[in-house]
């Protein structure tokens, strides 16, 4: 679905991306790891388009998104199918759920009014969250708003979702719940997803492949089992041992 060659990224003179390869098939779930600091979140930034590489190329879907430097025509494939949801602030504070789902699909897509309530519908039973369609953000709690989060994001239908520490802030019951729609969306939707998260039970009962990130770079890409109980690699090593 995506494959990364050779992307780097540089602000001022610190290299935070030091030609990353990175590949993603079809509904597969990719957990990354690694420490503060080491480039993670600037991967998933480059591959939604919230920033660009300085070098490097990326592919979506069997087409070139990004060459030399810039994107290319088909980009518009990755507006398109790609999510991607954030630690927190990602709802509209002053309007409810249903208002939060249907402004993008409504002006983006031009959707209609009847269509949209209808995918919305759907995108908030996919998460467990039907009853809720008429909250503000504020009446819901943190988890019950990363749910809702990821239904706004499934109203573009979308083939990829990265997630940026979307659970950081809950408690750990809350998290693996909020874990647990992506697994879902993975088995049923067969939706790929790519996030970053310190939850290593997770990682390793969810993630099909594992990507450690050590200082710019992917030091580590192999299954959650390779990963965490066969590695050889001293900084996953330690960093497993220091999130244990
Ligand atoms: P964390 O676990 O703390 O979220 P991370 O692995 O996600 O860390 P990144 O956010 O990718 O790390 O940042 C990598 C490096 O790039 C950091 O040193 C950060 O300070 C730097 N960086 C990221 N975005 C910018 C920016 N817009 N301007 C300058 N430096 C940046
Ligand atoms: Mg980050």
């Amino acid at each position: 679905l995506v494959s990364c060659r050779g992307l780097q990224k540089s602000f001022g003179d610190r290299e935070v991306m030091k030609s990353i390869d990175f590949d993603m098939l079809a509904g597969d779930i990719t957990v990354i790891i690694g420490r503060s600091g080491s480039g993670k979140s600037t991967l998933l930034r480059a591959i939604a388009g919230l920033t660009d590489p300085d070098a490097g190329t990326m592919t979506f879907d069997g087409e070139v998104v990004f060459e030399d430097a810039k994107r290319t025509p088909a980009w518009k494939q990755v507006d398109s199918h790609v999510g991607m949801i954030f630690q927190s602030y990602t709802l509209w504070p002053h309007m409810d759920v249903l208002k939060n789902l249907t402004l993008a699909p409504r002006k983006r897509l031009g959707m209609s009014e009847s269509a949209a309530l209808e995918r919305a519908e759907q995108a908030l039973a996919e998460v467990g969250m039907s009853d809720h369609i008429h909250s503000r953000p504020s009446e819901l709690s943190g988890g019950e708003r990363q749910r809702v989060a990821i239904a706004r994001a499934l109203m573009m239908r979308p083939k990829l979702l990265l997630c940026d520490e979307i659970t950081s802030a809950l408690d750990p019951p809350v998290a693996a719940e909020v874990l647990d729609v992506l697994r879902r969306l993975k088995e049923e939707e067969g939706i790929a997803v790519a996030l970053v998260t310190h939850d290593m039970a997770f990682a390793s009962k969810a993630a099909d492949r594992v990507v450690f990130f050590h200082q710019g770079e992917i030091a580590v890409n192999a299954t959650p089992d390779d990963a965490f109980n066969k590695t050889e690699d001293p900084e996953l090593k330690k960093f497993i041992d220091a999130v244990r």
